[in-house]
């Protein structure tokens, strides 16, 4: 398997994985920023953490966190494509419970699981972030739900818990964020200096 197999067999599998423009403004931030420690919110197959990988400094690391047993499985199997000099290890189980066993600091943090929680990644993301660091939260806008009087349906609680994302980072007068419409939405705070 490649990259361009594991991408193919992630889409046709209707896993959500990272979409191509939004991949692009990441990618050029990286290169910008030159990550060592990456900590990633939302492993699903490992298709953004492999991209991610080409983009660190040698020797550097994510750290990738997925509650789904069988994601875990084909996880595991992609990531063995990464150059030797970099590393990603997953942490398996629920974000939820092994984000605040984490003591480390993270040049960024990638927020790319269940949107009901993004309120608390976005503390712990905080928490976990050096002081130059930097936070992406994908699917910000939800298909535009989060932009529109939208609130009737079965999303209506992430939607919710969306707009409080977008509320804490860009209220907060310590943060600089901005909210970009680059595939699902995407979110970049940073710290002020
Ligand atoms: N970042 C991946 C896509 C992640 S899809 C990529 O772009 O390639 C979101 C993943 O988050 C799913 O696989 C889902 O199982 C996982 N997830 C959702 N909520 C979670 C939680 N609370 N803890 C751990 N994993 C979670
Ligand atoms: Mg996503």
């Amino acid at each position: 398997m490649n990259l361009e197999d594991i991408k193919k067999r992630a889409l046709e599998n209707h896993i959500p994985i990272i979409m191509d423009d939004t991949l692009e403004v990441i990618e050029n931030i990286m290169k910008e920023i030159k990550p060592k420690a990456i900590l990633e919110i939302g492993t699903a197959v490992g298709y953004s953490a492999i991209c991610f990988s080409k983009f660190l400094e040698p020797c550097g690391f994510i750290d990738t966190i997925e509650r789904d047993e069988e994601r875990i499985k084909e996880a595991k199997e992609n990531i063995k494509i990464i150059d030797k000099d970099t590393t990603i290890n997953i942490l398996e189980g629920d974000a939820v419970e092994i984000l605040p066993t984490i003591n480390k600091k993270y040049d960024m943090v990638f927020i790319d699981a269940a949107k009901g929680k993004y309120p608390f990644f976005l503390e712990q993301a905080l928490r976990l972030l050096k002081e130059d660091g930097i936070i992406f939260a994908d699917n910000i806008l939800y298909k535009g739900y989060v932009m529109s009087d939208y609130n009737k349906h079965k999303q209506r609680t992430a939607v919710t818990h969306l707009r409080e994302y977008i509320k804490l980072t860009t209220d907060n007068p310590k943060l600089n964020t901005k909210i970009l419409e680059v595939g699902d939405g995407l979110a970049i705070t940073k710290i002020k200096q």
